[in-house]
């Protein structure tokens, strides 16, 4: 039921209801002050014809009593009835003479009894004599010894048509009231409908307004009214305002806790008790090579340890499993998932850590001992074999002892340049390697390298150029630039063929220059070049030559290199060779 229906019922029912209850009280008012004027006008008449009358048994016969209250009642315009004492009628104006002893004992009748008992009575009912409602009013006669009583009548008709008329009256009342609760429940219902539904749009406009909107959209609010409109307006107006800020306040802590939650460098996902995802950070996707999780299930993510780690947190409340999953390019990826389920939200939250690196170098290590005992080995044990056999006699054997002392000697360098090589690698990682940033001419310190190392080639009658651009100032550590040059260019003179050239060039390439050292041996196979740089690594080629090495020299450059701010590679020469290239900051001042 609309608003209009609401009121025009509520207003006419009260309208109908106060008109009801007028109507009887007036009903009751008027027949009452009918009925009184009437009793008052017949006690008036009845008191006249009394002291007319006198005595009503004295009159002689029937006929002259009959003819008397014939006479008394048209005098008095109404019906006169003369009764004795016992009851019995000997006149009515109202009957005939023959027809008078036909009448009723009247000694019942209540106004006559009354009139016996306290000296006058009244009455109304319906008379079957005149055949019309009547009012009675009855009264005692001067006979004090045997009173007889005179009665007087008038239609009751005149008070009942004043009720009809009053009837009439309320029926139009009622009728104007219904015309005038129609119309001013419509003017109401109308005026409310609109202040409501301006009240409505308004809010309805708020409600569904994004942040930039709201500003315009309160202004549309009737705030400026001074009813209750205007009352509720400016709260809705308040709130908004309140609900605004603090929106804008949880939205800034949300967003900085995201942020946060996105620098951490782990993926975050936060899951409902039934394990569907209600939140992700961006590193989740990274780690776990997968998109858009939001409204998806922890078991359809197609991982097996997920969903077995999901099963024990549910069991546990906290559980971590390390699993591997396949990237696009095959490669693996080795992650820790850890799983927490909140006390209170029952929320599941799941932290993924990218552990590959940690692995790498966990197994890194693992390697870098197996292989350190393994190279260190091979040399001990040649000094051990070689002074074994001296001790065991080869001594007196001038000839002999020579040899083995050779290889001793041979070995023992071997072994003291590695050891050497591991404290400058490991002085490097731990930062102890003092290095010493200057401008450096760089053509100046090719040039000593391939002078100090020259004699090298001259066994596989190698030679060396350098085609660099004259004037290049780099910034770098004297020793630790030496140390780069003399590497690179050793082994391009052990592993090139002889009668070879090695070229040294140098390029700029933006803010840094490259250096390129350009042999025509071998050259490296594809496959191998990653791992070039690793310590102890040694190309299949390489351990198969008699050419000595502990594949630690590249990791010293490679560190080195990168602790001058600068990258080192290698590629393959063209038609063969290869070209190892490291850059350097350039001085750009
Ligand atoms: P070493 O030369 O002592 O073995 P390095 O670390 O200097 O150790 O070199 C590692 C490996 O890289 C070598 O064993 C060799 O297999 C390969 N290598 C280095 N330089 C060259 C080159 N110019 N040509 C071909 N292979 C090379």
């Amino acid at each position: 039921m609309g608003i209009g229906s609401r009121l025009f019922l509520i207003i006419f029912i009260s309208l109908g209801l106060g008109i009801f209850v007028s109507y009887i009280i007036a009903e009751r008012d008027i027949t009452d002050t009918f009925q009184k004027h009437i009793i008052n006008e017949l006690q008036n008449q009845a008191s006249l014809l009394a002291e007319v009358v006198d005595e009503v048994d004295a009159i002689g016969d029937l006929n002259e009593a009959d003819s008397l209250a014939d006479r008394l009642g048209s005098a008095s315009n109404s019906r006169v009835t003369l009764i004795l004492s016992d009851g019995r009628v000997i006149g009515d104006s109202d009957v005939d003479t023959q027809n008078i002893n036909d009448l009723d004992n009247h000694i019942n009748r209540p106004e006559v009894q009354d009139a016996f008992l306290k000296g006058s009575g009244w009455s109304i009912r319906y008379s079957d004599t005149v055949k019309q409602q009547q009012m009675y009013f009855a009264i005692l006669d001067n006979n004090d010894v045997s009173p007889n009583v005179i009665r007087i009548a008038v239609p009751y008709v005149n008070v009942d048509s004043a009720i009809g008329s009053l009837n009439l009256s309320i029926i139009l009342i009622a009728l104007v009231a219904f015309i005038v609760t129609s119309i001013a429940s419509g003017i109401a219902a109308n005026y409310a409908y609109r202040s409501i539904a301006d009240l409505a749009y308004a809010t309805s406009k708020i409600a569904v307004a994004d942040g930039k909107a709201r500003k315009k959209d309160l202004k549309a609010l009737p705030t400026e009214r001074t009813d209750e409109f205007g009352n509720v307006a400016q709260s809705v107006s308040q709130i908004s305002e309140e609900l605004k800020s603090k929106i804008n306040l949880i939205a800034k802590q949300r967003d900085q806790f995201g942020s946060v939650l996105d620098d951490l460098g782990e993926g975050i996902i936060v899951a409902d008790i039934d394990g569907k995802i209600t939140y992700e950070n961006e590193q989740v996707s990274l780690i776990l090579n997968k998109n858009e999780l939001v409204g998806k299930k922890i078991t359809d993510l197609n991982i097996k340890s997920l969903n077995y780690l999901l099963k024990r947190a549910k069991k546990k409340k906290r559980a971590d499993i390390e699993f591997e999953i396949e990237l696009n390019d095959r490669s693996i990826r080795w992650v820790l998932a850890t799983i927490n389920q909140s006390k209170t939200t029952k929320e599941f939250i799941l932290v993924v850590h990218d552990i590959t690196q940690l692995r790498r170098f966990s197994s890194m290590r693992r390697d870098f001992i197996s292989n350190v005992s393994h190279e260190l080995r091979t040399p001990v044990s040649v000094i051990r074999a070689n002074s074994e056999t001296l001790v065991d006699g080869a001594l007196e054997d001038k000839k002999q002892s020579k040899v083995f002392a050779k290889a001793i000697l041979h070995n023992s360098e071997r072994l003291s340049d590695m050891v050497s090589s591991l404290l400058d690698l490991s002085r490097i990682d731990y930062g102890e390697l003092r290095l010493n940033i200057e401008e450096l001419d760089i053509n100046k310190h090719i040039d000593k390298a391939i002078d100090s190392l020259k004699n090298l080639g001259k066994r596989k009658n190698i030679s060396i150029e350098c085609s660099c651009s004259k004037g290049k100032i780099v910034l770098a550590d004297k020793n630790a630039l030496e140390r780069i040059l003399n590497n690179l260019i050793e082994n391009a003179f052990k592993y090139s063929d002889s009668q070879s050239t090695i070229n040294i060039s140098t390029r700029k390439v933006k803010d840094h220059l490259e250096i390129s050292v350009k042999d025509s041996g071998k050259g490296i196979p594809d496959e191998e070049q990653d791992y070039l740089f690793d310590r102890f690594y040694r190309t299949a080629e390489a351990r198969a030559t008699e050419e000595k090495g502990s594949g630690l020299g590249l990791a010293i450059v490679k560190n080195l290199v990168n602790n001058l701010n600068g990258d080192v590679g290698v590629k393959n020469a063209k038609p063969q060779g290869s070209i190892f290239w490291f850059t350097l900051p350039l001085n750009t001042s």
